[in-house]
């Protein structure tokens, strides 16, 4: 592909994304000496950490006792058994530190009245294993990620991390199963971007975006993951797809875990509050999966609110009015501008809306990626955040259990990183070949002049993947779903890109996405498929039990084009240490 420009670049590290956990990793690579580049599709506080709204988990026991073993034991129990109890316990037991240090990185969490940080009560967490609810989840207000975000963005500033902003990352640079670097496009000029590293990060974020309702901004399309498909790896439990129970009606926009935290509670078209039903103990603060399924009985039963009786109420006109305007400025303006409802007098209308992906690139607690076979890494190659599968999630996250993921792994990556690179390390040949093959999809999308448009193409999809791989799956549903998804594939043959140029061309832009998300939603809807159980977020009315024995497994699914091969690794039994015994599988009373 001569007639492309391209640029060299050599660094010890790359990381890929700017969101949360790329930029601890950056902070941390900078720290440790390492000549480090950070790219980005999007301006690094545009990422959408900075959406974010409820907090960050750490069992800092600021407002009453807690332990990291509780917290590990509720992320164990909220993950249904399906996390890696060794990465759960890095997870819990380094969370403490890691808030305070993003404190001492300047991050204005909100306090308490003697100056501590502010803890929140969150879905799923406790105290004493299970016995009664525990305030773990740290804030600033309601926009806890945007001031994470924004205060780690100033801290790769200061440590001298090197940025590349709107520089779309097109394919990873693989050599004989390692990875050497990637290439990406500059958006911003047309020109090509070779980055050669001892070590690349992907750190791209989740695939909202593959369903139609998705609290995730446009830009969360899993980039990194396809890439790792289309060098031939494997994506991890890509099934679990977590609803959110509180997206406005209608829009999307999240409305925070945080607003039940705080004293609000659903309702139905009777007026009762349904989750007393459900949920004996835990009731609107059931975990989240638990709280979607509980809705979407509530509206298939002709509970559901408004005309289309197809949503329930959120209220929280109950609550003191200096805490709605202290805690909760943020969903207070989301509920007005998009529901148009003034929180102070009326309930908010919400729905179950796709919030978060459990599943992705297989790693270890050291961020270092999996082949799939047993626990072999690949070389060179390492993922974080909600692109990575660490897994400490399992079957389905808790909320704000996903910023201390970023953190605490964003700092492990960094770690690992600095001792497996030596700084200044040369790069070896590696032939054109590998570029030459990314440059011709690039070229090859650029130049399509089909039928198809890739709106209609990516509706099309999310559509499938919004009715067929939905709260609740059956047999039936997920084989339409498996077919139907193939034909939104098909129509890629003859895809149409209208603008050919190389400048800021969203066109392209999206349609790269698209090809991208489609891979994906083929490897959740055949993983979906495959999975003869309920587990987590994965509820099949066919297979309304968890089968232990089967299917206590993480979904191994490789994806090359329109077919996928599926397999299965065991979950992780073992700790880290002795300071705490593996929780074996117990039945989920709530
Ligand atoms: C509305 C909302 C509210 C949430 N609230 C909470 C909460 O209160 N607590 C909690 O724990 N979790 C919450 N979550 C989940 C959490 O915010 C996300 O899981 C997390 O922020 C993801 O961070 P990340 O670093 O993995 O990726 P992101 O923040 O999504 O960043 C991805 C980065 O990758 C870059 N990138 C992607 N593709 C490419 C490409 N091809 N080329 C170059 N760059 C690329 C992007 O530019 C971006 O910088 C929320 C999520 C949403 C959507």
């Amino acid at each position: 592909m001569s007639s492309y420009k391209i640029i060299d670049h050599e660094y010890d590290v790359i990381v890929l994304g700017a969101g949360g956990s790329g930029l601890r990793a950056a902070v941390g690579l900078s720290e440790a000496g390492l000549k480090t580049a950070c790219i980005s599709k999007v301006f690094p506080t545009r990422s959408h950490t900075s959406a974010a709204q409820g907090g960050i988990s750490a069992s800092l026991g600021n407002m009453g006792e807690d332990d990291w073993r509780w917290h590990m034991y509720d992320t164990v129990k909220g993950a249904d058994w399906l996390g890696d109890q060794d990465s759960i316990e890095y997870l819990c037991k380094e969370a403490p530190a890691a808030v305070i240090e993003l404190e001492k990185y300047g991050v204005p969490f909100s306090r308490t009245d003697d100056g501590k940080i502010y803890q929140r009560p969150f879905g799923g967490m406790t105290k004493n294993y299970g016995n009664g609810i525990v305030q773990r989840t740290c804030a600033a207000a309601d926009r806890t990620g945007h001031a994470i975000l924004h205060t780690l963005y100033g801290q790769a500033l200061k440590h001298n991390t090197e940025f590349f902003i709107e520089y779309f990352a097109l394919d990873l640079l693989m050599k004989d199963g390692e990875c050497k670097g990637l290439i990406a496009w500059n958006l911003n000029d047309g020109t090509i971007h070779r980055f050669r590293a001892h070590s690349t990060i992907i750190a791209t974020g989740g695939y909202g975006k593959a369903y139609y309702s998705a609290t995730s901004a446009h830009t969360c399309t899993g980039d990194g993951n396809a890439m790792v498909l289309r060098a031939g790896l494997p994506l991890q439990d890509m099934e679990f797809v977590q609803f959110h129970p509180t997206g406005i009606y209608g829009h999307g926009t999240l409305i925070s875990e945080g607003v039940r935290g705080e004293g609000g509670y659903l309702v139905n078209s009777k007026g009762e509050r349904f989750m007393e039903r459900y949920a004996p103990k835990a009731k609107d603060l059931a975990s989240r999966d638990v709280v979607s399924r509980s809705m979407s009985i509530e509206i298939n039963e002709g509970r559901g609110v408004g005309k289309e009786q197809d949503h329930v109420h959120l209220h929280l006109s109950h609550l003191d009015k200096n805490i709605i305007e202290s805690r909760l400025p943020g969903i207070t303006e989301a509920a007005r501008l998009f529901a148009n409802v003034d929180v102070t007098k009326e309930p908010i209308p919400v729905v179950p809306t796709v919030h978060y992906n459990m599943g992705g690139i297989p790693t270890n607690y050291k961020a270092e990626v999996l082949t799939g076979n047993d626990s072999e890494t690949v070389p060179g190659l390492m993922a974080i955040g909600e692109a990575a599968c660490v897994s400490v999630h399992g079957a389905n996250r808790l909320g704000s259990n996903s910023l201390i993921d970023l953190v605490v792994f964003g700092r492990a990556a960094a770690k690992r990183a600095a001792e497996l690179v030596k700084p200044g390390t040369p790069h070896e040949d590696i032939g054109e070949a590998e570029t030459e093959k990314c440059l011709e999809r690039f070229d090859k999308l650029r130049n399509s002049n089909g039928e198809n448009s890739t709106a209609e193409l990516r509706l099309s999809m999310q559509k499938t993947m919004q009715s067929k791989c939905a709260v609740f799956r059956t047999e039936k549903t997920l084989k339409e779903g498996v077919d139907n998804i193939r034909k939104a594939y098909d129509g890629m043959e003859s895809i149409s890109v209208k603008d050919k140029s190389l400048v800021f061309n969203t066109d392209l832009v999206e349609t790269l996405e698209f090809d991208n998300l489609i891979r994906q939603a083929i490897t959740t809807v055949d993983s979906a498929y495959n999975r003869q159980e309920s587990r987590g977020a994965h509820a099949r009315e066919d297979f309304p039990k968890r089968d232990d024995e089967k299917f206590m497994q993480h979904t191994i699914a490789w994806c090359n084009g329109k077919d996928s091969k599926i397999g299965y690794r065991p979950v992780t039994k073992t700790t880290l240490t002795n300071e705490v015994q593996y929780f074996p599988p117990q039945e989920r009373v709530y």
